[in-house]
């Protein structure tokens, strides 16, 4: 049964923590019942990736669908899960029952419903390659639609759901787990469990490695990456290693490079810079927290204080990952 609340906090709904409130707030259980709703809202998962910097005068749909559904096949298992499934409880599962694939996206918070909007990723692997379809209700055509991968059209960090904001609401995710399974670590820190390492030992090692550099946004909210590696031409990449020549940075493509936009704010001496109770992580300069009493507007000063200093130092515009939302919609500040 889906339930309506009037004006709910918002604080418990949001991993930033912010002490607003919701017009109201819609708990959806049931995908059909997505048709009988004719309000404007605002989709939500578990709120990892959101952030409410003001009230919010529309009401905030919460999607809680619940189902796993698993079947074996030549090629692989094949799992239909609800939206509202926590993501890291899936990769969990999914180990525990011998399933291998998903290991390397452990302990990336929120829902399974939002993992494909962004095409969640984590040391070298993103959820794209394991998605076989994705079930949504379209709000423009009002009906339910069934979208392949190539449809989805993935990209790092980006999918047909975040190019359209608002219009689909994800209710069931199709992946498929190939039973052909080789462990991925050629990224970062996991190079060293070597390249017979089993998936339970990889998961291991992400939830150790995740857990040291990361906050716990339970004990100091926070919404993951504030800001997303901006992406740069290999000749401004020439400019700046002129300059800094430790600049880490990745390779894109033929033309294009991205740079490692947590080196750059750290080089300015900002961790732990703050403005009231927002506040540059002490530890991880990518990472924005709110220290107890944050305010939406004290979050925006320090947002536009980091990217105002990147831009004078670097000559580099920082875009926002998380989806802020003033009191009415998506702002990109
Ligand atoms: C500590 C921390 C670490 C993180 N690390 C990573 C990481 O390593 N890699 C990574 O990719 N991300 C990371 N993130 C970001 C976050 O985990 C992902 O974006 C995640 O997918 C958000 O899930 P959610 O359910 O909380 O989404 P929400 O914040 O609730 O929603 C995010 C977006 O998806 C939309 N959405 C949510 N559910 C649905 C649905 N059912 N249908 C349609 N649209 C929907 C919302 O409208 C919103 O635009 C991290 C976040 C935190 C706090």
């Amino acid at each position: 049964m889906t339930t309506h609340h009037k004006h709910t906090s918002l604080k418990e709904l949001h991993t930033f923590r912010l002490p607003y409130s919701a017009q109201a707030l819609i708990e959806l259980t049931c995908a059909n019942d997505l048709a009988e709703l004719n309000d404007d809202y605002y989709v939500l998962g578990e709120g990892s990736n959101t952030i409410f910097t003001e009230d919010f005068s529309y009401p905030v749909l919460r999607v809680a669908i619940e189902g796993y559904e698993q079947t074996s096949t030549e090629q692989g298992y094949e799992l239909r899960v609800g939206a509202g499934e926590n993501w890291h409880a899936l990769v969990v599962r999914t180990l525990s029952a011998g399933m291998p694939g998903l290991e390397n996206l452990a302990l990336i918070p929120g829902s399974v419903g939002a993992a494909p909007v962004q095409n969640i990723g984590a040391y070298g692997v993103e959820v794209a390659e394991y998605v076989r379809s994705v079930e949504a209700w379209d709000r423009q055509a009002r009906k339910f639609v069934v979208f392949t991968a190539e449809e989805c059209q993935f990209a790092y960090r980006d999918s047909l759901f975040k190019k359209r904001p608002g219009r689909y609401v994800i209710t069931y995710v199709n992946l498929l787990l190939p039973k052909q399974w080789q462990p991925r670590v050629s990224y970062g820190a996991l190079a060293e469990l070597g390249a017979e390492a089993s998936a339970s030992a990889i998961m291991e090692a992400v939830i150790r490695i995740r857990n040291s550099k990361l906050p716990n946004p339970k004990e100091l909210p926070n919404a993951g990456s504030f800001f997303k590696n901006p992406i740069v031409s290999r000749g401004d990449l020439k400019r700046l290693l002129t300059t800094y020549p430790a600049l880490p940075y990745f390779s894109v493509d033929a033309q294009h490079v991205k740079l490692a936009a947590g080196w750059m704010i750290d080089y300015l001496g900002l961790k732990g810079f703050s403005v009231g109770d927002a506040a540059v992580h002490d530890k991880q300069a990518l990472v924005l927290v709110n220290k107890g009493s944050a305010c939406g507007t004290e979050l925006l000063s320090l947002a536009k204080a980091v990217q105002a200093r990147v831009a004078k130092e670097f000559s580099v515009a920082l875009e926002v990952e998380v989806r802020l939302l003033n009191d009415k919609e998506l702002i990109n500040v």
